[in-house]
Parts: structure tokens; C-alpha cells; sequence
């Protein structure tokens, strides 16, 4: 599956103001938004084209238009701060929000909502999700979004932890990952190291006290399942 981490140097440099555990939300809005605007225009590069006569002012020509219908599928909640950026690049996505749960003790995905139309609207949909942590998230949603009928699924996300980019290329192996950065591992909370905490504590304030602390009291059954994960990544 391949997996690309961007080389660009804005895109490291605004990554290593939204890691700054002094960048207040309002700041980190903001960067989520630009570095969405960075991979997205990345992560859409290869997307086909076909050809359109039209007329400029000067005479007529052969222009090229988007061919996909392309749809944007947030994972809730640090997912929805990437969704207004996307949209500026490609105002007629559509977007569809399917709501999985990460359950706090074994790190599975649990879904709770899902209003996809029976038969899929889009060829291309591009999963917004700020962390790749587990993989455990995106790889159940890529399922939903495969028996939707989507032919082509690629995620965006902000960071990635070897671990999650692993379980997600294990199950889906035939889609594009596009990251900003690719950090060193998952801690026994299931955070990205060095990582930049909890995206949507830090993208909507809501940042509730010491026990939020990434890393706090590690809890026995979530460090098995990272344990799990990173034998299974050594093979
Ligand atoms: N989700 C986050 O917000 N941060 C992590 O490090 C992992 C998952």
C-alpha cells in the first residue's frame, strides 16, 4: 500500500507549530486547516481528468474537468476540523459522515452512526481523520465504505503511527495514505509518540484535566492491545 509522507517544507514547518504543546486551539484550527489544504492538494493529485471543449475570450480549446464525484467522510470528531479545507479545494464534494467510537479500553472501533444512502454517490472518497493511531478506526470504515460501493478510498491524516499504518495496509493494501508525518510508535494509551496529543482536545478546547493527559494511568487491557499491535508490526 502506498504510504506518502510529505516532503514539503511548509508542511514541516506548520506540523511543528500544531505539535507545540503551547498552540492554543484557535492556532491549531487554523493549522489543521492549512496543512489540510497541503495534503489534500497532494493526496488528489493523481485524480483523473477528462476533457471539455470550451471558449476563452481568445478562442476555443480543449480544457480538462475533474472526472470523479469525490466524497469527504470526517471521522468524528478531529476529523471535522479538515472537512471546510477540503471543501475549498473541491466545493462539490459531498460529505458523509459515518460516527465510529474508539472504545477507551480496547482501542476497537464501535459504530453508531451511519446514514450512507444504499448505493454509493462518489467514485473517490478520501477519509479526513487528523491521527492515524490504531488503524483500527479507518480500517472499518474503509470496509463501510467499500460494501457502499466506493471504487477508490484514500486517507488524510495529519500524523501516523507505524502501528496504525501497518493494521490499515494489512486489511486494505490497495489504498493511498497521505500523511504530513510518520512518528516512531503508539504508547500503552494508544497515542502517537512524540504525536501532538489528543487532535480533538486540541482543535475544540475541551481538554478535561490531568487524567487527559496522553500517557496518564495506563490501563492493562489498552497497553495488551498496543502490545498486540507492535508484535504484530515486528512480524
Ligand atoms: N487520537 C489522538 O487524538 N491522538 C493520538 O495520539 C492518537 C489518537
Amino acid at each position: 500500500m502506498p504510504v506518502h509522507v510529505s516532503q514539503h517544507p511548509l508542511v514541516a514547518h506548520k506540523l511543528a507549530i500544531l505539535r507545540d504543546k503551547t498552540t492554543e486551539p484557535k492556532k491549531f484550527r487554523e493549522l489543521v486547516r492549512e496543512l489540510t489544504w497541503l495534503l489534500g492538494y497532494e493526496a488528489m493529485a493523481d485524480l483523473a481528468t477528462r476533457p471539455e471543449p470550451i471558449e476563452t475570450p481568445l478562442e476555443p480549446m480543449t480544457a480538462a474537468r475533474l472526472e470523479p464525484k469525490v466524497g469527504l467522510i470526517p471521522i468524528l470528531r478531529a476529523g471535522l476540523g479538515m472537512v471546510d479545507a477540503m471543501l475549498e479545494l473541491l466545493p462539490t464534494a459531498e460529505v458523509w459522515h459515518i460516527g465510529l467510537y474508539r472504545d477507551e479500553r480496547t482501542l476497537k472501533p464501535v459504530e453508531y452512526y451511519n446514514k450512507l444512502p444504499d448505493a454509493a454517490t462518489v467514485q473517490v472518497c478520501l477519509i479526513l481523520d487528523p491521527m492515524l493511531a490504531t488503524g483500527g478506526s479507518a480500517a472499518a470504515t474503509v470496509d463501510i465504505l467499500k460494501q457502499w460501493g466506493a471504487a477508490r478510498v484514500k486517507q488524510v491524516s495529519l500524523i501516523a503511527a507505524p502501528e496504525g499504518v501497518a493494521t490499515l495496509s494489512a486489511a486494505h493494501p490497495d489504498m493511498d495514505i497521505h500523511v504530513a508525518a510518520m512518528d516512531s510508535h503508539l504508547n500503552e494509551r494508544g497515542y502517537i509518540v512524540p504525536g501532538l496529543g489528543d487532535a480533538g482536545d486540541r482543535q475544540f478546547g475541551t481538554f478535561a484535566g490531568p487524567e487527559s493527559v496522553p500517557g496518564h494511568g495506563p490501563d492493562d487491557e489498552t497497553a495488551e492491545v498496543v502490545r498486540r499491535l507492535q508484535r504484530d508490526l515486528k512480524g
